[in-house]
């Protein structure tokens, strides 16, 4: 996933020269995780397109990934504008956003990171962030690799339509 978020924006961070340091694991040490991939998806977009949104041209962004016994920990850091104390408790608040002069510029509308959160907390997990104005910012998620409950109460999958007339698009 985010191997795949990282090339989807990088015609935007290659027009504003960042660097990208993403090491994806070796094959076969890839993270598997109970959860909804277009979800998760979103997540990471989310996060790092704010990363380059709040970053100057020819800035940097930082993606690490650990995986412990229980959980999987992505850390994603830029070095940008970062974020006023006083507005740090709030910015996963829907409609929220920094110091509305500067971040007018920049465009959004301040829903990006509820998202964040909302899917971060549907999957049992959590997002925190650091950071220090003019300096850059850190944005740690958290995802339990096995859910509580997810084992035994396994939705059953809905029954493939075997006409294609009556099938409908995706969500
Ligand atoms: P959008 O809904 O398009 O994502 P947005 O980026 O303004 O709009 P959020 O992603 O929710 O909204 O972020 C909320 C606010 O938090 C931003 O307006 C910005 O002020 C601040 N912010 C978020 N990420 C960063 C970051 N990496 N560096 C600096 N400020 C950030
Ligand atoms: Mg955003």
């Amino acid at each position: 996933i985010l191997s795949k978020v990282v090339r989807n924006l990088s015609p935007l961070l290659q027009e504003k020269e960042i660097t990208v340091t993403w090491e994806p694991p070796e094959p076969g040490h890839e993270v598997t995780l109970n959860g909804d991939s277009r979800l998760l998806t979103r997540l990471f977009y989310n996060l790092i397109q704010n990363a380059y949104k709040y970053s100057e041209a020819g800035g940097s962004i930082a993606i690490r990934l650990q995986k412990s016994p229980d959980f999987v920990q992505v850390q994603i850091r830029d070095c940008g504008i970062g974020i006023p104390d006083a507005d740090l408790p709030n910015i996963f608040e829907r409609f929220y956003r920094a110091d509305k002069s500067r971040s007018r510029e920049t465009g959004g509308t301040g829903i990006g990171l509820a998202l964040v959160k909302q899917i971060a907390t549907l999957h049992q997990g959590s997002v925190a962030a650091e950071s220090k104005l003019g300096q850059g910012s850190t944005f740690t998620v958290r995802l339990p690799l096995e859910r509580q409950g997810t084992k035994k109460q396994r939705l059953p999958l809905p029954q493939s339509d075997p006409d294609p007339k009556d099938s409908r698009p995706a969500l």
